[in-house]
């Protein structure tokens, strides 16, 4: 070998060894995969699907006003926190923003955006039928927002209308004694539900920079009470009549140790759940039946 020969074979010796180095720097190890779907490389992806039980969260937020002091988004920013520390005590991967719900009860105020019904339901499911495209099993809705309760409920019973070839878990926390009491023992105020003393903590707790404590007793947080004659009866107008100001509590009582309590254990819980949904194969087995035999029902036996 001459000289000329010997340098080329070192050159090329080294710039293989970076080309090796740069397709190992291409897969991540595990422990340095992202928890968030939209930082993910398409390869780091599949490592994450594997990692995560084949397991995602979607946390769901809205647009609304929360009282004169809180941010329009203050349900995803809070709900994707609570995600956020799950995720690290139990890894899954976080869907991005989504902030599609139902919010028709506060159209009459400034920033709200409620999407038609049907839109709600169809991205939702869309956005389901994709992950499950992309091997996600199980996915995990996690609402942040009162308004959407009964949404997502029928939304999972709707799950059960055609076959499919992932489920989807709704976090819905049993009620906890001993937590209530720790939350109990640090509130001040008894009414609550919206902009008040827990949603002001917690964000207080999360982002005290979106925080405006000066303006929170400047509007009225009381419940109203203008369908109290009503009797035995549910109507859509009820929050309306209740809180015109879309506001129910008294945000000026928030304080950063609540906030930071509420912040810890429902993120314990959510990852407890997490944990448990992994572990989970009942409910895919038991939806394989549940189709087969609803494809076919004069089959089932009797
Ligand atoms: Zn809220």
């Amino acid at each position: 070998m001459n000289i000329t020969n010997r340098i080329l074979s070192v050159v090329f010796a080294v710039l293989l060894l970076a080309a090796i180095g740069k397709s190992q720097e291409a897969v991540k190890p595990e422990a340095a995969l992202s928890v968030h779907y939209e930082e993910l490389t398409a390869p780091e992806f599949i490592q994450a699907v594997a990692k995560s039980g084949a397991t995602c969260i979607i946390p769901v937020g809205i647009l609304e006003k929360h009282g004169p002091h809180l941010p329009l988004g203050t349900d995803l920013i809070d709900c994707r926190e609570v995600a956020l520390r799950a995720a690290k005590q139990e890894y899954t991967i976080i869907y991005p923003a989504y902030y599609v719900g139902q919010i028709f009860e506060a159209k009459h105020q400034p920033g709200t955006i409620a999407y038609s019904t049907w839109m709600m339901l169809n991205l939702l499911q869309e956005t389901c039928d994709e992950l499950g495209r992309n091997g996600i099993k199980k996915i995990i809705l996690l609402n942040g927002h009162g308004g959407n309760e009964s949404f997502l409920r029928f939304f999972c019973q709707a799950q059960l209308s055609s076959r499919k070839e992932y489920a989807v878990y709704l976090f819905d926390p049993a009620e906890d004694s001993s937590m209530e009491e720790a939350l109990k023992k640090l509130r001040k105020t008894t009414l609550d539900g919206h902009a008040g003393e827990e949603e002001t903590s917690a964000m207080l707790a999360n982002r005290p920079d979106l925080v405006h404590m000066d303006r929170a007793g400047e509007q009225n947080g009381e419940d109203q009470k203008r369908l109290a004659n009503l009797k035995h009866a549910y109507t859509g107008i009820w929050w309306y009549a209740s809180q015109p100001n879309h506001y129910r509590g008294y945000g000026s009582y928030g304080n950063k140790e609540l906030g930071e309590t509420i912040l810890k254990l429902e993120s314990g819980l959510l990852a407890e759940m997490v944990r448990s949904v992994k572990e989970d194969t009942v409910t895919l087995e038991l939806q394989k039946q549940f189709f087969e035999g609803s494809s076919a029902p004069l089959k089932t036996k009797q």
